[in-house]
């Protein structure tokens, strides 16, 4: 093998093609005769054109790679002999090189990503805290089975544009003041495709996808809260002529709880207890979300109390472990004393020297700040 020509284009040997052109592409901008008339940079420009002109061609890539010489092999005389502009069969790379329009020359293809889809989806407290799976609807784009996508009639083939033979666009020479001036536009019968689908698919009327529903199986983590999105790769619409689909995200939507108010990984409630079992303490059961248990309101406990259920809130997303539940106490006093109560309320009293309490004065509005405080936190 004489020369090689990924050193010559300056590439790794598994570069990809998009790499191969690239370096083409400097290079050539670089030593173009007409830039760098230099008969060293001239030999130069056609090794780089004897380069790209194999790695750029799958079939003469693989000879080469193989350890053979396609240039020898199909030109007879390497490709270097017939010099500048002979057996050339990539001019209209070097002028995408000097015009910088390589992307958009060409027809384009009537294959394009389709567009990425979201859906929302209600879960309880229940299902947000130890996950599920569920069944979900969707409608969207699927490719048309009838034509395969291809957006032709069964029988019928999308065919070459006679207008533009395929290139997608028709260059129009007018003359002005400027002298003659060449302008191209996409092609007008073919809207740039370079081919025209004569007998359009009758399902799909010729975009190649049909909107259908389908029925996906999501599997919603432990953790996840208001806003959350998951996301499923490729369950999205499929794109125009049956192009790959993009991605569904699903969002998940977290119905209130009767009981329970989620901030954060914490849980929270209040539970009202009267005046009696507050002095004299209690257990009362509550409905965690894992099952029933007692909370122990110790005697003595006041007003805006709270007692935390340590591991008992919604799993943390990332890292494991749970938040708490945290059970507020508010204690009610009884606000209609029949005469026997109101009788023992005063012996009590009595008992506990509290027959005319002077209280105890604080500054501010302290119950009232603390429960404004309670309010700003959303509680
Ligand atoms: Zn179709
Ligand atoms: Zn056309």
């Amino acid at each position: 093998m004489a020369t090689d020509y990924y050193a010559v284009l300056g590439v790794r040997r598994d570069a990809s093609q998009d790499e191969i052109k690239k370096a083409f592409r400097r290079l050539a901008r670089e030593l173009h005769p007409d830039v760098n008339p230099d008969p060293k940079t001239q030999e130069r420009f056609k090794e780089i054109n004897a380069a790209y002109e194999v790695l750029s061609d799958p079939q003469k890539k693989q000879v080469y790679d193989l350890g053979g010489d396609p240039l020898s092999a199909s030109g007879g005389g390497g490709g270097g002999a017939g010099g500048f502009g002979a057996g050339f069969g990539n001019f209209s790379d070097i002028m995408d090189a000097f015009f910088g329009q390589a992307s958009q020359r060409g027809p384009r293809s009537r294959t394009r990503r389709g567009q990425d889809a979201m859906i929302r989806l209600e879960v309880t407290l229940d299902e947000a805290t130890f996950g599920t799976t569920k069944e979900i609807q969707v409608d969207t784009a699927v490719v048309c089975t009838t034509c395969s996508g291809e957006g032709a009639a069964p029988g019928t083939s999308a065919q070459t544009c006679d207008m533009c033979r395929g290139r997608g666009e028709v260059s129009q020479v007018t003359r002005s003041f400027l002298g003659q001036v060449m302008t191209s536009r996409p092609c007008p019968q073919c809207q740039g495709f370079g081919t025209v689908v004569p007998t359009p698919c009758p399902e799909c009327a010729g975009d190649g996808r049909v909107r259908s529903r389908r029925t996906l199986t999501v599997k919603i983590p432990a953790g996840v809260d208001n806003g959350t999105r998951i996301q499923l790769a490729g369950e999205g619409e499929v794109g125009p002529g049956g192009g790959p689909a993009g991605d569904l995200y699903v969002e998940i939507h977290e119905k209130p709880h009767t009981v329970f108010q989620r901030r954060g990984d914490d849980l929270h409630c209040t539970v009202t207890i009267p005046m009696t079992a507050a002095a004299l303490g209690t257990k009362v059961p509550l409905e965690t979300l894992d099952g029933i248990e007692e909370i122990d309101i110790r005697p003595g406990t006041q007003s805006g109390q709270s007692i935390p259920l340590h591991q008992r809130g919604v799993t943390h997303l990332r890292g494991g472990g749970r938040g708490d539940l945290v059970v507020h106490v508010e204690v009610i006093t009884p606000s209609k004393l029949d005469p026997q109560q109101e009788d023992l309320l005063r012996q009590l009293a009595k008992l506990r020297g509290e027959e005319r309490p002077m209280g105890e004065f604080k500054p501010g509005q302290q119950g009232l700040f603390s429960r404004l405080k309670d309010a700003f936190n959303g509680r």
